[in-house]
């Protein structure tokens, strides 16, 4: 069966956080009209389908569409993340994203939303429900899906699992955490963190649990990303130290060990060197619980959940058919390979800033409405490839600091940027007095140490 032709100037495929701070930016920005097509029943994107306990690992204050705060601004005065900014739970982020679409942009008269309905690459949308196809025309096709996070609740484990052996995804872990049995966490991303911090805050003994760590992290500490601007000094320093010991350094590892000891960067374990970085942002208090747990098996992946051992790829633990296993082993990064973001009548979404998808795609929708020449948007709009592991974190700053002076160049891109809430430090830059100069030392020193870290970088990745 073919349906009406959906007509509009740029269709977004996806309706996650990425497509929707685009089409956001865009409405404001033009007079554009906008279908949003998503697979599932609503926006939001992955965060539909979280697991209950979920929170931004970032400040609400910096997430979500330019046009809408996301949160009431206040700071957490219980848990692990008192005293800094409050973090929405997934219901929050969810909710907020159905308000941008029903509040904002339907009533726009601009926008349609298709839900429950795939985007082929034969350019038809075909209804999940019905089947029925419709053709597109569309002026611009914005690709919205390619940071889509892998996520424990929509893929099946890479694993075998016995018949009769507990395994269910962390969304589950609320229902299966009881008195008397043994809980194995799988993985130890940010996921598996969240699910062992779980258990602890809800009075799980440390020594009921076993997590499977196959790779150590390098991570974030929160305390240097808070929005206020009492709190640009810790972001400011944060951002001197990490050019700084760039270009301080004299190999890789010791670029860690340098950040390290400035509190830059955390690790679960100090005698253990990190092979993964995801961006995982943590706060000491969640750190110093989590190093609570003794039961840390560093035997590599699962590879099978057996009756009466779980099978690893360097050896193999015991465990039985009341131990409940935890899957958090989905790698919620996706790190696809780079493509230009404009090509023609095809629009790219990629983080162009280190794991920053929504200012990322906002900034895309600005240089879109700003600007005709593809080659000149391109310039502008350089996607920055997602790290996996620590050298990927430098190949990362690799393509960023660059992009960072070429921004700084760019009048309206620097406007652009200090008038954004996804941008969580331009804007309180733009409010710094001549007295702020502890803050202004910080930035000085930043700027002093760019370029030398970018031609340190060059050294340390052709080793
Ligand atoms: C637990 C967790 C916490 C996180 N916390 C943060 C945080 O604090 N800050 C931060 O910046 N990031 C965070 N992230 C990263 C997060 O992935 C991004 O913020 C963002 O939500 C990703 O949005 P997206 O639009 O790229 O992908 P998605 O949310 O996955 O949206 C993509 C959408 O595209 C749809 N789709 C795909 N293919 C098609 C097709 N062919 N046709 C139609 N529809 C299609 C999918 O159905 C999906 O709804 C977190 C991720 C996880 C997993």
């Amino acid at each position: 069966m073919r349906l009406e032709p959906i007509e509009a100037d740029y269709l977004v495929v996806g309706a996650g956080a990425a497509g929707l701070a685009f089409a956001d930016q865009l409405l404001n920005e033009t007079d554009a009209t906008i279908a949003l097509v998503d697979r599932r029943h609503r926006v939001g994107g992955h965060w539909n389908d979280v697991y209950p306990f979920v929170r931004l690992h970032q400040p609400s204050a910096n997430y979500g569409v330019n046009s809408r705060p996301l949160g009431s601004g206040h700071k957490d005065s219980f848990g692990f993340n008192a005293g800094l900014d409050e973090l929405a739970s997934g219901a929050e982020v969810v909710s907020y994203f159905e308000t941008v679409m029903q509040q904002q942009m339907l009533p726009t008269g601009r926008v349609q939303f298709v839900p429950m309905s795939e985007y082929r690459p034969t350019g038809e949308v075909v209804s999940l429900v019905s089947g029925a196809a419709r053709p597109v025309k569309a002026g611009k096709i914005v690709d919205a899906t390619i940071h889509s996070p892998s996520i424990p609740a929509t893929r099946t484990p890479t694993y075998n699992v016995a018949p009769g052996m507990i395994c269910a995804p962390i969304n589950d872990l609320p229902k299966l955490a009881r008195a008397g049995h043994r809980i194995v966490i799988i993985g130890a991303g940010k996921t598996g963190m969240d699910a062992c911090l779980w258990l602890l805050a809800n009075g799980a003994s440390p020594d009921t649990i076993t997590w499977i760590v196959p790779r150590d992290s390098w991570m974030f500490n929160r305390a240097n990303f808070q929005a206020g601007q009492d709190r640009l000094i810790d972001v400011a320093r944060f951002i001197a130290d990490e050019v700084e010991c760039i270009e301080q350094a004299s190999s890789i590892d010791d670029v860690f060990d340098r950040l390290e000891a400035r509190g830059a960067v955390l690790r679960l374990d100090p005698t253990i060197k990190p092979t993964m970085h995801h961006c995982a942002t943590v706060t000491e208090g969640e750190l110093a619980v989590l190093r609570s747990i003794r039961n840390i098996v560093r035997l590599g992946r699962v590879v099978a959940i057996e009756a009466h051992q779980i099978v690893l790829e360097k050896g193999a633990i015991p465990t039985d058919c009341d131990t409940v296993h935890i899957d958090c082993s989905a790698s919620a990064i996706v790190g696809a390979a780079a493509r230009p973001v404009f090509a023609g009548n095809q629009i790219c979404l990629q983080n162009l800033r280190l794991c920053q998808p929504v200012f990322s795609a906002a900034l895309i929708a600005h240089v879109e409405a700003t600007r005709t020449d593809d080659a000149e948007k391109n310039a502008i709009c350089v996607p920055v490839p997602m790290p996996s592991d620590p050298v990927g974190w430098l190949h990362m700053m690799a393509e960023e600091l660059p992009c960072r002076l070429r921004w700084g160049a760019i009048e309206d891109i620097v406007a652009f940027m200090a008038s954004s809430r996804l941008d969580s430090v331009a804007p309180r830059m733009a409010n710094l007095r001549p007295t702020d100069t502890a803050e202004l030392a910080e930035l000085d020193r930043y700027s002093r140490n760019i370029e030398p870290a970018m031609a340190k970088l060059k050294v340390l990745l052709s080793q």
